[in-house]
């Protein structure tokens, strides 16, 4: 991406040009308030309204200013444009003080005018490339999207936030006016709230105490699943990895409540979170799985995408006998050690790592795979193997594996059919 843009400023650079013959306003009388040393150039004083008219810099006083980094070619873009949109209407409307400046990284004046003419806020001028490459400088800007948010009278550069992006997602406008104080207090909400997490809490609302069990008619009141160990499936039937990894979890499922059944001790159950698009989607994907769900379109499945902060699926999310959550990383655990996950506390993994570091001293050091060409190496967590999605299953894995050093081909050990070298 990076290099797309590189090349693009030479464009940038001719339409500035063009743009400074046919601009001969002269010189402005320009403020030197900080938002004008950071907005304005030596011969602009003003931003672009949404219809195009000029805006002067020193009409943003006294607010919260968010530099917006963004690109329409980019769909991540695109997505946080969509959501920004809606934070700045409801802070406008309730009166709030906040405003947003865009900085366009588009292609071309076109693309760049495309886009701007969504946006209610207002933009840089796409011609000045100068001021856009400042901004990018001064705020050290890697990747788009990008929301830095300026105080409007703590200038220090504790004040401004580098994570607009990430603060929208997870607190909406509930984060303004966006200083630190205010962050904090959120965290200590969601920590709290985490505290006092039950199932009943989690999982029930003032219209219904049950969830859906099979058929879809049964209802099976969410009392009945206390002391349990509980996986939260947040999935649909469009997400392909979702509906990819669904069978697997259904394999393992069974394998669990098997073993638990023999040890008649505790149990563990799973309720699916659907984010279907329509009744006939959550149907048909929820009448593959074994365990319970939550009705399609319950208030509380929007509550709980919140609650635990979930950014993409699928998603599994494991809560103790007790209601607290163990982890969310519930699908890698899965993914890595199958039925032997259960039941995915911090003691169960470290002895997982413990028995997987032993069993890996006797595995052979290189490998030929029937699904690659190259030898493998077997490298560890220390040796290369860092984080890494499993070439054949195509799931996340970490720790020991099975790497190609010609190109990178990475899978986990249980994944190697090895070949005959003969
Ligand atoms: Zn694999
Ligand atoms: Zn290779």
């Amino acid at each position: 991406m990076r290099k797309e843009v590189m090349s693009l400023e030479e464009d940038y650079r001719n339409l500035k040009q063009a743009g400074a013959k046919t601009n001969g306003d002269g010189e402005k009388n320009i403020s030197s308030s900080r938002f004008s040393s950071l907005l304005a150039s030596k011969d602009r004083d003003f931003l672009l309204s949404p219809d195009g008219t000029q805006v002067q810099v020193s009409e943003l006083e006294g607010k919260v200013v968010g530099l917006y980094f963004s690109a329409n070619w980019y769909p991540p873009c695109r997505n946080f444009t969509e959501i920004l949109i809606n934070a700045y209407e409801h802070l406008n409307r309730s009166g709030s003080k906040f405003e947003v400046v865009f900085v366009s990284s588009d292609e071309d004046l076109d693309a760049f005018n495309k886009y701007r003419a969504l946006m209610p806020w207002l933009s840089i001028p796409f011609s000045d490339l100068e001021t856009k490459k400042a901004l990018d400088r001064k705020f050290d800007i890697e990747s788009i999207p990008c929301l830095i948010i300026l105080q409007p009278k703590d200038t220090k550069d504790e004040a401004t936030l580098h994570d607009g992006v990430e603060i929208i997602y997870r607190f909406g406008i509930q984060a303004f006016p966006f200083t630190k104080q205010r962050l904090q207090e959120l965290e200590r909400q969601v920590r709290e709230k985490h505290e006092s997490q039950t199932l009943t809490n989690l999982l029930t609302n003032l219209d219904r105490e049950y969830l859906l069990g099979h058929p879809p008619s049964k209802q099976v009141p969410v009392d009945s699943l206390l002391g349990k160990t509980i996986g939260l499936f947040f999935s649909a039937q469009w997400c392909r990895p979702g509906v990819k990894f669904t069978p697997k979890l259904v394999s393992i499922y069974h394998k669990i409540k098997q073993l638990l059944t023999q040890q008649a001790s505790e149990d563990f159950e799973v309720v699916f979170v659907s984010s279907d698009r329509d009744q006939q989607g959550f149907d048909s994907y929820f009448n593959i799985m074994p365990w319970l769900s939550l009705p399609f379109g319950d208030p509380t499945i929007k509550i709980l995408t919140k609650h635990f902060d979930v950014q993409g699926i699928p998603c599994l999310i494991i809560l103790g006998p007790d209601g607290k959550t163990i982890t969310k990383h519930g699908r890698n655990l899965i993914n890595l050690y199958q039925e032997d996950a259960y039941p995915f506390t911090e003691a169960k993994v470290d002895l997982l790592e413990k028995q997987i570091d032993e069993e890996a001293k006797s595995l052979p050091k290189s490998e030929y795979h029937v699904g690659h060409k190259h030898e493998l190496t077997l490298v560890s967590q220390e040796t290369g193997g860092g984080p890494f999605i499993c070439c054949d299953c195509d799931e996340q894995g970490s720790g020991w594996a099975y790497l190609c050093l010609d190109c990178g081909y990475e899978v986990h050990p249980k994944c190697v059919r090895a070949m005959d070298r003969g």
